[in-house]
């Protein structure tokens, strides 16, 4: 019956053109997992299985129920991920701010004031990395304490509480980066709830052959199916950058 709708999709994962932060996308195929997850299949986003999957899920969004991952539906999705996101977004004050260790970081020469996280999402980062250590698929090299071991890339925080004059800094190194890139004036690192984790790749370039090798690590997947469980939402758009909205 979704046979039809599943030739289609073959074709719109790769080529559908749509609009995210002012810059031109191509395709749906880097959300893959994320689309999978909201649907509640497993089934591979080229097979009727999953058309028909999209299709009860159209149903209950009220978008056209055929089945196609067309422009419409891919912005309910969006739509969707990005309403899942931290809505509360006010500066940290010092008192909510840690300083955690550099052996949490990808870069452990980061400067202490570079380090800094809120506290709870601190706490459910250290939840979540054990639980990932305790998986023996994802062959996480760990300290006996069940840290990440010093040689370990995966699941470090690359960056987590930025300030305002940091954040500018940024800005200023990457004019071009538009809006889905860095924001300005209320960026959720502002919160120190926002970390970028390392995920595989080049740590946080939007590249989409970048961001096409991240979302097929390990580390990633495992991040898509358990995050949530720890508090954690994804920012659909960079596989790295993780939220804790508890
Ligand atoms: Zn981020």
């Amino acid at each position: 019956m979704f046979s039809g709708a599943a030739t289609t999709n073959v074709s719109l994962r790769n080529d559908l053109t749509w609009t995210f932060g002012g810059k031109q996308q191509r395709g749906w195929y880097l959300y893959d997992l994320l689309i999978g997850k909201t649907l509640n299949t497993t089934h591979d986003p080229t097979t009727s299985d999953f058309a028909a999957a999209l299709a009860s899920w159209q149903r209950r969004s009220r978008t056209t129920a055929d089945g196609i991952l067309d422009q419409d539906t891919l912005m309910a999705l969006v739509s969707q991920w990005q309403g899942n996101r931290l809505k509360d977004r006010s500066y940290a004050t010092p008192d909510q701010l840690l300083t955690a260790p550099p052996s949490d970081f990808y870069d452990p020469s980061r400067a202490d004031e570079m380090r800094q996280v809120e506290r709870d999402t601190y706490a459910a980062y250290k939840r979540m990395i054990a639980a990932a250590i305790s998986d023996p698929a994802l062959k996480l090299a760990h300290t006996s304490s069940d840290q990440l071991a010093p040689a370990e890339k995966y699941f470090k925080i690359v960056s987590a509480f930025r300030s305002r004059e940091y954040q500018e800094n940024l800005r200023r190194k990457s004019p071009n980066a538009g809006s889905a890139g860095l924001a300005v004036n209320n960026s959720p690192h502002f919160t120190g709830r926002a970390l970028d984790l390392y995920v595989g790749g080049s740590p946080v370039d939007t590249k989409d052959s970048n961001r096409a090798i991240q979302v097929n690590t390990p580390a990633y997947r495992w991040l898509v199916q358990n995050a949530e469980r720890f508090g954690f939402r994804p920012y659909f758009y960079e596989p790295w950058h993780w939220e804790f909205v508890k």
